[in-house]
């Protein structure tokens, strides 16, 4: 079966925005994606307290908006924690599960990320599942294993229809904030093993989308996104800028010609 032409951009903003600049970031970046070509889909994960606020200047363009995390409860005694139906009150799109900063400062195992993408999808969400390995992994030839088995642990709890509607982002941690970012080639070569993992839980889940992220920066996106496996990006630093994000929304248009 052959693989749906689209690319898929979307902004992680992490904890940063005030609400003045939010403004700004936010109308900018919904008129620019108003002139791309609707095989790019765009997004934008928002700090929690700004939803209503994507919702209010979202609403109605391109550009969906979505959540950096979700509990793995729907509710309860979870004093901080964010459910994934709360975030459905606000029209969220996206939730992006098991980012490496989470793994690390939170402690959030491949099992806690499986529940939560779990969770996510039971809401109603679009999880973007992240995956990657440290510097010391791969220099230790172990980024198969790391990254399959944080893969492996959400796949497992996952039906075949449920699977095929995830996006996975592969984000060596190595990239993420340092400026450096993996080669094409080498990203590409371990997007393909994401992609043949996919394809061991069903043909229609070889489609899911897999996005690269890791200082992707408008000079590297069209070289990053031109690869065969590699179906777009989850951007951090640079979403912050409407002109570098627009920049690399259009990079990935013109990968897709
Ligand atoms: C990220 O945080 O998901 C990310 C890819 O960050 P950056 O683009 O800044 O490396």
């Amino acid at each position: 079966m052959s693989r749906q032409r689209a690319k898929l951009v979307v902004g992680n903003w992490k904890m940063h925005g005030r609400i003045d600049e939010n403004a700004a970031l936010l109308t900018e970046v919904a008129a620019g994606a108003s002139a791309l070509q609707k095989d790019v889909r765009v997004g934008v994960c928002v700090p929690c307290p700004y939803l209503a606020q994507s919702q209010a200047l979202l609403s109605g363009s391109v550009v969906k908006w979505g959540v950096q995390d979700v509990s793995a409860h729907a509710g309860g005694a979870y004093t901080g924690e964010v459910a994934a139906e709360m975030a459905v009150d606000f029209g969220v799109t996206y939730a992006i599960v098991g980012h490496s900063e989470r793994r690390a400062y939170h402690r959030e195992s491949p099992e806690l990320v499986g529940a939560k993408t779990q969770r996510a999808i039971e809401a109603g969400l679009v999880p973007i599942v992240c995956v990657g390995e440290t510097l010391e992994e791969r220099e230790s030839g172990a980024t198969e294993q790391v990254i399959g088995t944080q893969l492996d642990a959400v796949l497992m709890l996952l039906t075949e229809e449920q699977a095929a509607g995830i996006v996975v982002a592969y984000e060596p941690v190595w990239a993420i904030g340092t400026g450096k970012t993996a080669q094409p080639e080498q990203a590409q070569a371990v997007h393909a093993f994401l992609r043949r993992k996919l394809q061991e839980k069903g043909a229609t889940v070889a489609n899911a989308l897999l996005l690269y992220g890791g200082s992707v920066k408008p000079d590297n996106a069209r070289e990053l996104f031109a690869q065969g496996d590699i179906d777009g990006g989850l951007i951090g630093g640079a979403s912050l800028k409407s002109k570098d994000f627009l920049a690399i929304c259009q990079a990935a248009q013109t990968a897709l010609q």
